[in-house]
């Protein structure tokens, strides 16, 4: 049996998924004309109650049109010190957009209204980088899953409209963070000026994510993602797909959390772990203790067809989703039960 664990993007389309794009109607989306895009698009925007939204080949390129949206040159984004769109963009933001960094020394890549309010630079002050942008990461991936409070994204909100600053969601897993917290997609859509939201991980599709915003800026957002070399021809196939997710793949995701916790609770009892960071969805973040390495624990499992990632050193990640099943769960709690060092 090999058991992927390194990440819920590893899923691949079920039958069904497959069933569903194979029989999308298609046109060419760059002129507007695939009618499955278009209704992709309208039924997400829909869902967030926001004006518009398009459809991205990869969350990058979506969060990096938000940035560039956003921002101009020389402007800063205060955000988390572990965000996705500073650390794992491959310097993105600065490279298409000029714009840098206040990153806060948040808790589990979570920060609070206090320490944003406390990040941003004197407009009147021109030595400092202009504040521009407030990027929110939910849930966080570096944090191990862990998701915001509608009370705090509401209050940093206040702050950002208090001091004329955009508010930007990276929210690839923003679906897991909406089941954990019983949470809805227009509360989100009511907060954020930009919200990207990724198909391609917990959702299960092969590719795409989706950036919702107003209409006028979505209307921007097309030509920046032509910049970019977004553009897709019959990417309705694609897009069928992520209606299928909606569809039928989002209140399943309680499933990998619960397996996540369980997994968690197993960790707790194994001699060789240290510490089982809280898990809140479906990431799970542990360190071995000392006599133990990062890479035994990786090989040894490998070893066992199990597959896990490194997170950074001493820290180790495993991802449940839609293609880890009760039997592959079984499997790998008992394994990890037996594992010795
Ligand atoms: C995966 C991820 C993205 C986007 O990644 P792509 O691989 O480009 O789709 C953005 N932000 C976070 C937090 C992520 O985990």
């Amino acid at each position: 049996m090999e058991i992927n664990l390194i990440s819920d993007t590893v899923t691949k389309p079920s039958p069904e998924m497959l069933k569903a794009m194979f029989n999308a109607k298609v046109g060419d989306d760059v002129f507007k004309q695939d009618p499955t895009v278009n209704e992709f698009e309208r039924i997400v925007a829909d869902l967030f109650g926001m004006e518009a939204a398009l459809f991205f080949p990869s969350g990058t390129m979506a969060n990096q049109t938000a940035i560039k949206l956003n921002t101009n040159p020389g402007d800063q984004i205060i955000c988390d010190k572990w965000s996705h769109i500073h650390l794992y963009e491959s310097g993105g933001a600065s490279a298409n957009s000029g714009v840098n960094f206040n990153l806060l020394d948040g808790k589990r890549g979570m920060i609070t209204a206090d320490m944003v309010k406390e990040g941003i630079n004197d407009p009147e002050f021109y030595h400092t980088p202009f504040s521009k942008m407030v990027g929110i990461e939910n849930t966080t991936n570096k944090g191990g899953g862990a998701c915001y409070e509608l009370e705090e994204l509401q209050k940093i909100k206040q702050v950002c409209v208090d001091n004329n600053l955009k508010y930007h969601l990276d929210g690839a897993r923003l679906w897991n963070a909406m089941i954990a917290k019983k949470q809805h997609p227009k509360q989100f859509g009511a907060l954020f000026d930009t919200i990207s939201v990724c198909f391609s991980k917990g959702l299960g599709c092969p590719v795409g994510s989706v950036l919702l915003s107003d209409k006028e800026t979505i209307k921007r957002a097309l030509r920046i993602r032509k910049i970019f070399g977004g553009n897709m021809r019959q990417a309705g196939y694609l897009a069928a797909a992520g209606i299928y997710a909606l569809q039928n793949n989002i209140n399943r995701l309680e499933e990998d959390h619960n397996r996540a916790k369980e997994l968690g609770k197993q960790l707790e009892q194994c001699s060789w772990v240290k510490i089982v960071e809280p898990i809140e969805t479906n990431i799970i973040i542990f360190s071995p203790i000392e006599s133990v390495s990062d890479t035994e624990i990786i090989d040894k499992l490998k070893q066992k067809g199990i597959s896990i990632s490194l997170m950074s050193k001493g820290k180790l990640r495993i991802v449940t989703h839609l293609d880890y099943r009760q039997i592959m769960h079984e499997y790998v709690l008992e394994t990890l039960s037996k594992l010795t060092f």
